[in-house]
């Protein structure tokens, strides 16, 4: 072994010890007769001690060479520090250098590889192997090979088999854009990378595994949003002889172990909602239930009394807002301007104080009578310092609209603090999703995902009233995973497919593996996935879930460490066949 010791090791109680440590230089502090070094491992930091006079005048020449992320090699004797750092688990000691051996020289870094760095995020990213070395970042990384562990742990411990399936697949046109792959072997021919291992998981299911589970990579070639990232990992499992209850209690007690082993927090029973009330009460199938504040709707109560956006719209809609009755006009115009921008939409707010001293003040006075304002208060519930905030409009954009200002006053009342985590399961979801631009319909999960029992004689009369046997998990407003209960019967497969506009032969043409292996005796099954990089975010009390993975790709969807994608040689292009499209002209 090169060392005897990591540079987090060290305490009190190893002094008079002679050892040899191997790390970077973190940080060099020259105070002419004496130099501190911090050297730096994976494993934390230690302070090595050099005293001109007392240390040999070579090696003091050598510590005068080093700088920032050299890597060096030191021997020395483990002494009682003087000034100790309460801050470092190492601090109580430090290194009498004896040897100093300089391993490796270093370039000076292109941003501060401490906490708190100055690189932006591009630069970050061009250099991930040094940002890499920083805590936050290490950090994460660590928590997420914990994660990972204690997954296959309680899963293991629960029957299920981690079993891999491939990445080069076929390409199909369902859910999101796939990535595709030449083949060199088979003349324009192409396979595609898996955006969720699910057809794969259920002939597991169909081959009687029973309980399959994986960590995996799943690729998705959609336009990218904000902290999207074009390949993510899952925790991808799948059961059979089970029922949506049995899949959701897993999950739960899956979930509510690893926030007890990882944060040390213990959960309450999550709720589970429809995605009917959630749309209603929260015009969200994520809800934030962190706090309360849901939706009242007015509609009838408001309509036919002369006031037109209310009699022209579809539904009239609100939240009450307590404690918000003393907002003055240039909050209240705030709140509208937020509501008005484009990516929400609504042509107005409406409001009603619900003073302390009882009085009612609302920007509709001239329509409406006390005593109508006062049953609309009565609807909410409301009390006195409330403030109501309406919206009234189409019925999906309004809910939409409400989401977002809901979502904003809870912001601005500090009732989303990310330290409180409030998980939930959003059930029943619709089936099929109408889409106006192409004319049909579309799988609202995917074409897998089975109709309830109860709904299946509605495929024929009222498709968009079909319920599914799908469901979401959900933390905070932030959707950690879903799945469903599966088809696996051919003829309810086929009829899925027909609904979804594919003819027979196309269904066949793509999915006949799947209903082919139906006819061999499929069980019931059913299963889910949950995102393992959001779920590392969340642990790590974060948005983003970029700092979660090692090597991410920009919003661009590039790589700017490797910079990938790139162009390939024209060798290669011409093995695969590919005929590269000219650029056209700018
Ligand atoms: N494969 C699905 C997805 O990736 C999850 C599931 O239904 O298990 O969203």
């Amino acid at each position: 072994m090169l060392r005897t010791h990591t540079c987090g090791e060290l305490r009190i109680s190893d002094v008079n010890q002679e050892v040899v440590l191997c790390g970077w230089v973190q940080r060099i502090r020259d105070k002419g007769k004496l130099i501190w070094i911090d050297m730096r491992d994976r494993y934390g930091i230690t302070q090595l001690v050099l005293e001109e006079g007392k240390n040999p005048q070579e090696i003091i020449e050598i510590a005068r060479k080093l700088g920032r992320e050299y890597v060096v090699m030191t021997k020395g004797k483990v002494i009682e520090r003087e000034s100790k750092n309460p801050n470092i688990p190492t601090g109580e000691i430090e290194i009498d250098v004896t040897e100093i051996n300089i391993v490796n020289s270093s370039k000076l870094p292109p941003f501060t590889i401490e906490d708190d760095t100055d690189g932006g995020d591009e630069l970050r990213m061009k250099y991930r192997y040094l940002d890499l070395r920083r805590n936050p970042v290490k950090e994460n990384l660590i928590q997420r090979h914990k994660v990972g562990l204690e997954v296959r742990k309680y899963l293991d411990s629960q029957g299920f088999l981690e079993i891999e399936t491939p990445f080069l697949i076929k390409s199909t046109p369902e859910g999101a854009r796939d990535f595709v792959v030449p083949s060199r072997m088979n003349l324009n021919e192409f396979y595609a990378l898996p955006q969720s291992p699910q057809t794969f998981k259920q002939l597991l299911m169909v081959s009687g595994f029973d309980r399959y589970f994986q960590i995996v990579k799943c690729f998705r070639d959609e336009d990218l949003r904000a902290d999207r990232q074009p390949e993510f990992t899952q925790i991808d499992c799948e059961m059979s002889f089970v029922t949506q209850d049995d899949i959701l209690e897993t999950f739960e007690s899956m979930t509510n172990y690893l926030f007890m082993t990882i944060n040390g927090i213990e959960l309450e029973k999550w709720p589970r909602i429809t995605y009917a009330d959630a749309m209603k009460y929260y015009g969200s199938d994520k809800p934030d239930i962190r706090f309360d504040m849901r939706f009242v709707e007015l509609t009838d109560r408001v309509k036919n009394k002369g006031f037109v956006v209310f009699d022209n719209a579809e539904i009239i809609v609100g939240i009450a807002a307590s404690g918000c009755a003393e907002y003055t006009r240039k909050q209240l115009d705030e709140l509208t301007e937020f509501v008005k921008r484009p990516q929400i939409g609504m042509t107005g707010l409406i409001y009603v104080k619900y003073n302390q001293d009882g009085s009612i003040k609302s920007s509709v006075d001239k329509f409406f009578s006390e005593t109508d304002i006062q049953q609309w208060l009565d609807a909410f519930g409301a009390q006195k310092g409330d403030l109501l905030l309406l919206l009234a409009g189409e019925t999906n954009k309004t809910r939409k609209g409400l989401c977002e200002l809901r979502l904003e006053m809870g912001k601005r009342l500090g009732l989303r603090n990310p330290e409180i985590f409030k998980p939930l399961w959003v059930i029943d979801f619709p089936l099929l999703e109408w889409d106006d631009e192409t004319q049909r319909f579309y799988a609202m999960h995917h074409p897998f995902t089975s109709p309830k029992p109860e709904d299946i004689p509605l495929l024929d009369s009222d498709p968009k009233a079909v319920r599914a046997n799908a469901y979401d998990m959900v933390f905070n407003g932030v959707e950690i995973g879903g799945g469903s209960i599966r088809i696996h019967n051919k003829a309810l497969q086929q009829k899925m497919f027909s609904l979804l506009g594919f003819t027979p032969e196309e269904a066949q043409n793509q999915f006949g593996f799947l209903m082919n292996a139906f006819e061999y005796g499929a069980p019931p099954h059913g299963g889910i996935a949950l995102g393992f990089d959001r779920l590392n975010a969340m642990f790590g009390g974060q948005d983003s879930i970029r700092d979660f993975i090692a090597f991410p790709k920009n919003n661009a969807g590039r790589d700017v460490m490797i910079d990938a994608p790139s162009t390939i040689a024209q060798e290669q292009l011409d093995e695969l066949h590919l005929i590269l499209k000219k650029p056209e002209k700018e």
